[in-house]
């Protein structure tokens, strides 16, 4: 999944509205924030495998630190730690922990079973809607265009300058989603990592939009 992930962070801006959309991007997609880096140090390894599944091309040999149950709830903890410790904001820090282990269930959703419960566990899971391009576009599209419409309940522009700032974000995620699945596979496995920590370019993305807006009245825990 990749617009599901960012799609319940802007729904979770709702019940973390303290939080910055920034951070929440960060939750939404920990694990995959920190697979290329696992991936670079050797501890984790993909190939490219033409059809593995209709919409990835990529085999998904070992990544059980970032995607296993287990190594999910470690950084779900981790983060709620982090959070609450610097912002002391409980409630926030717990939606933060919730988003990253929101990425592992929507990763069974549409993976093939590869993902282990566990380091070393030899039970896997995975549902695998991602043998089904259609499915696979309506279930993204569907988390991604209904979080957005929560987060633009929840929150509103301080000026209207500010109105290109999401609105760039919507159509660069989509076209950069559709040319990921309707392009050509990664030249390399070496080209994987790389390509992955570009998805920081879309974290800061979030971090400006919500600079750019205020929270509707009426949001309960209004922004402090
Ligand atoms: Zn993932």
């Amino acid at each position: 999944m990749f617009l599901a992930h960012f799609g319940v962070a802007l729904a979770a801006k709702k019940v973390a509205p303290k939080t910055s959309l920034g951070t929440l991007f960060i939750a939404g997609q920990l694990i995959d924030l920190l697979w290329p880096i696992f991936l670079l140090v050797g501890w984790e390894v993909v190939e490219i495998d033409k059809g593995n599944t209709a919409v990835t091309p990529l085999n998904f040999i070992y990544y059980p630190f970032t995607h296993s149950l287990l190594g999910c709830g470690v950084w779900a903890a981790a983060i709620y730690f982090v959070y609450k410790k610097i912002k002391l904001d409980e409630r926030g820090a717990a939606i933060l922990a919730g988003l990253v282990m929101s990425h592992w269930f929507l990763d069974v959703l549409s993976h093939r079973p590869d993902l282990p419960l566990y380091p070393g566990s030899d039970i896997y899971l995975g549902l695998g809607l991602w043998n089904f391009v259609g499915g696979t576009l309506f279930v993204e599209a569907g988390i991604f265009f209904g979080g957005l419409a929560l987060y633009l309940q929840t929150t509103q522009l301080k000026d209207s300058r500010g109105k290109i700032v999401l609105w760039s974000f919507i159509v660069f995620i989509c076209f950069i989603y559709l040319l990921n699945l309707l392009g050509p596979p990664p030249p390399s496995a070496e080209a994987i990592p790389i390509a992955g920590l570009a998805m920081w370019i879309l974290i800061a993305w979030g971090y400006w939009i919500d600079r750019t807006r205020e929270l509707r009245p009426g949001t309960t825990g209004s922004q402090g």
